[in-house]
């Protein structure tokens, strides 16, 4: 295993970037990770009105995989996510769902105590450990790493957590894979525009797979494999991620549309990912068993 410090950070997933590190297929590399703030909110004297803005949502990386290749696609398997001890959630004017409500910037810290997330004397939270920020470099301009779309980045979804395992479109030789941003717990939406925003470390395999071709990322886990969708509305990335799925399943199992389309709406799960970045997200989620029963298979 390789270890990958947080000196170097990327605020945007960006074909032209110098690699932090390269890796062999294969290989396994445990990333340290600042929070979303760039771990400028440590104390509650810490406003945002004050952070650097140019410093929010680094991603560590990027990290070269040798065999990546444009056209074909990456493998992430997410092995583990530790924390440090302590999150920050924050809310603002004109951010999340009730930005219209503030006039200026809200931040709680809390500490993390064991495998629960303490509100206040009364209320401690079960930990939701996710990688919000995680993703390959884009074929065209660079996107901020604030940003989600099909190269995955912020797509801030409460099932990029251990033992899930991504499949993310490649466009430039070596794939660039970063990630960032994790969360101790989430709730799907991220209503208030953040989670419990943690440094911490993330272990991942990273394998290319040069014959898989994509559009937008694919999840995996031990139930369920889907597609993640980001788009201007919730209602048009749900509409990108149902297409994809039934393209998916007609190539590899020749079923008709129809059926496939029917099956779905008895089997699969339309569920929110975030609802408040520039793009929204979405992932649609399909059993295995069902896909298992059609002779499906990925790769
Ligand atoms: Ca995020
Ligand atoms: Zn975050």
């Amino acid at each position: 295993m390789v270890e990958l410090g947080d000196e170097r950070v990327l605020y945007a997933f960006d074909r032209a970037a110098e690699p932090a590190l390269t890796v062999a297929s294969g290989e396994t590399v445990r990333i340290r990770t600042k929070d979303c703030f760039g771990n400028q909110v440590q104390t509650p004297e810490d406003v945002l009105d004050e952070i650097d803005w140019d410093r929010i949502n680094p991603a560590t990386g990027p990290i070269f995989v040798e065999g990546a290749v444009p056209g074909g696609a990456l493998k992430v398997e997410i092995q583990a996510i530790e924390f440090d001890g302590q999150t920050a959630s924050c809310t603002g004017e004109g951010e999340g769902v009730c930005g219209d409500c503030f006039n200026a910037w809200s931040t709680k810290l809390c500490s993390i105590e064991g495998d629960h997330l303490v509100w206040d004397e009364r209320l401690s939270i079960p930990l939701r450990p996710m990688i919000g920020v995680i993703g390959v470099a884009p074929a065209g301009e660079p996107v901020n790493c604030g940003t989600p779309g099909s190269h995955g980045g912020n797509m801030d979804n409460t099932a990029i957590t251990a033992g899930a395992t991504l499949y993310f479109p490649v466009a430039v030789e070596g794939a660039l894979f970063g990630l960032g941003d994790m969360h101790a717990v989430m709730g799907d939406g991220e209503v208030s525009v953040s989670g419990a925003e943690a440094a911490g470390h993330a272990t991942v395999k990273l394998t290319a797979l040069p014959e898989l071709s994509l559009v937008d990322p694919i999840i995996e886990n031990e139930t369920h494999l889907g597609i993640i969708a980001s788009a201007e509305s919730l209602d048009a990335a749900a509409d990108r991620a149902v297409h994809e799925m039934v393209d998916l399943i007609h190539e590899r199992t020749g079923r008709g549309k129809d059926e496939i389309i029917m099956l779905m709406s008895l089997v699969a799960d339309v569920q929110v990912c975030q609802m408040v970045d520039p793009e929204k997200t979405v992932r649609f989620m399909v059993p295995k068993y069902v896909l298992e029963a059609l002779d499906f298979q990925l790769l």
